[in-house]
Order: structure tokens, then C-alpha cells, then sequence
């Protein structure tokens, strides 16, 4: 189909026109071929560079340990109320919250997902410093609960918490998709830039060209300004060698 539309494209420029291959006729050609290379290479740029921090649930709870030593867990927010049946016994008492780095990959269709594996912070503790809350949380009794907890209540959650290795996954509809959409774009851009610099060279000829006979008129060689008006039978300028008319 792209080559259909190429040939057409090529019908339309050079046999309305009559025009001859030029250089910006070539690299409309060159541009067009480079689209969908550039359209592959730049989503695979962007899948390989660009990320963004995916969107994420918030989950926070509490764990507590009784005077038995026994670990309990439950969730609750910042400001929700502790459950009493943890509060009430409790000699250690830490709020956590399930950190979860989640990133997405590519532009603009997110076309990878990594998740690392989640980890575990301690946000309150009751009574001790930070410093034990966080080794708290180390406890395996302590993560078993939370653990328990949230396989029931959020089991992707719990996955990303017994995950050792950052788990990656690529969506393959989404890295051709952004491939197409580049592909697309950039169709439509490179010409536009393209008509762009030749209007913007068409400029600078038309106003080379007003200057140069500006300068005829004055009798001065269009090159180099040359005072010429004394060698009126000489074809070429005397300073510079430029020709003249
Ligand atoms: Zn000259």
C-alpha cells in the first residue's frame, strides 16, 4: 500500500507539474522512505527511555505484636482508625505502607510495564524509634502476617511482595502501535518541515537575485560590489571574475 501511495504521490508531483527531479523532490522521496524506519526507531527509543511512574494504589495498614509475641495485621489508612482487636494487646505497633515502584515505558502508548518487587516502609510506630519499626517489618512473623493479609485483600499486592526480581512485561500491540503512530506523524511532519525550508530558500534566492540586480542597475559587480560602470565592454567583473549579465 505504501508503495501505492508513493507512486501516486510521484504521479501527482511529476506529471501535473512537469517538473523535473530536483534535490527537494529527492528528499520528499527520502523523507517519505525514512518515515516508518524512523517511526520503528523512535517508538523503540521511547520504550527503551521514556518512563513514567505508573499509577498505584495506596496500601497501608498496621501490624502489631501482642505480649505473646504473636503478629496481627490489618489495613488502615493514614487517619483511619487502628482495629481495636490489634490495638488492644499491643506492645509493638507499626503502620506501614506497600511501596510499589511500578514505572511504565514508551510514548506515547505505554508499551512496557516493569514492576520491581515491592517493598515494605514503616510510616508509624508505636512506641519505638523508626529505626526498629523498620526492622519490625523485617520480622518474618511480622511480613507473614501482612503478607496473609494481603493475599486476601489485595493478591497483586501480595505477588509484588514475594517477588525477588523486577518483572517485566512488553506489550507488544502498544510498541507496533506507537511504531505506526510515529510512522503517521512523522509522515506528516518531515514535508511540512520540508515546505518549510524550500519556501524559507526560496526567500533568500528571490531576495539574492533583487539584490544582485539592484546592484547592476548601480553599475557595481553583483559578487563583489565592484565599481564596473568603467568596463562596460568586459564580460566579466575585473576584481572577482564574476560574469556580468
Ligand atoms: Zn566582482
Amino acid at each position: 500500500m505504501y508503495r501505492v501511495i508513493r507512486k501516486r504521490l510521484r504521479q501527482i508531483r511529476y506529471h501535473s507539474a512537469r517538473q523535473e527531479r530536483t534535490v527537494w523532490t529527492n528528499l520528499m522521496d527520502a523523507m517519505l522512505f525514512a518515515a516508518p524506519l524512523l517511526g520503528i526507531a523512535l517508538a523503540l527509543l521511547c520504550h527503551a527511555m521514556v518512563e513514567t511512574s505508573a499509577p498505584r494504589l495506596p496500601i497501608q495498614g498496621v501490624v502489631a505484636r501482642d505480649a505473646s509475641g504473636r503478629w496481627g495485621a490489618a489495613l488502615a489508612g493514614r487517619g483511619d482508625p487502628i482495629p481495636r482487636s490489634l490495638d488492644a494487646g499491643a506492645v509493638l505497633l507499626i503502620e506501614f505502607e506497600v511501596v510499589d515502584e511500578s514505572r511504565l515505558l514508551g510514548w506515547p502508548l505505554h508499551s512496557a510495564v516493569v514492576n520491581p518487587p515491592h517493598s515494605l516502609e514503616a510510616t508509624f510506630a508505636d512506641p519505638t524509634s523508626a529505626a526498629s519499626a523498620q526492622s519490625g517489618l523485617e520480622d518474618p512473623e511480622a511480613r507473614g502476617a501482612i503478607a496473609t493479609l494481603l493475599a486476601r485483600k489485595h493478591p497483586e499486592a501480595a505477588e509484588g511482595l514475594r517477588r525477588t526480581t523486577p518483572e517485566v512485561r512488553t506489550r507488544w500491540y502498544a510498541l507496533v502501535g506507537n511504531a505506526a503512530l510515529w510512522w503517521f506523524g512523522l509522515t506528516l511532519l518531515l514535508p511540512t518541515l520540508l515546505l518549510l525550508a524550500r519556501f524559507i530558500a526560496y526567500r533568500f534566492e528571490l531576495a539574492a537575485d533583487r539584490r544582485a540586480a539592484r546592484m547592476r542597475r548601480k553599475g557595481l559587480c553583483p559578487s563583489c560590489g565592484f565599481d564596473v560602470r568603467g568596463s562596460y565592454y568586459s564580460e566579466r567583473c575585473p576584481e572577482c571574475g564574476e560574469l556580468l549579465e
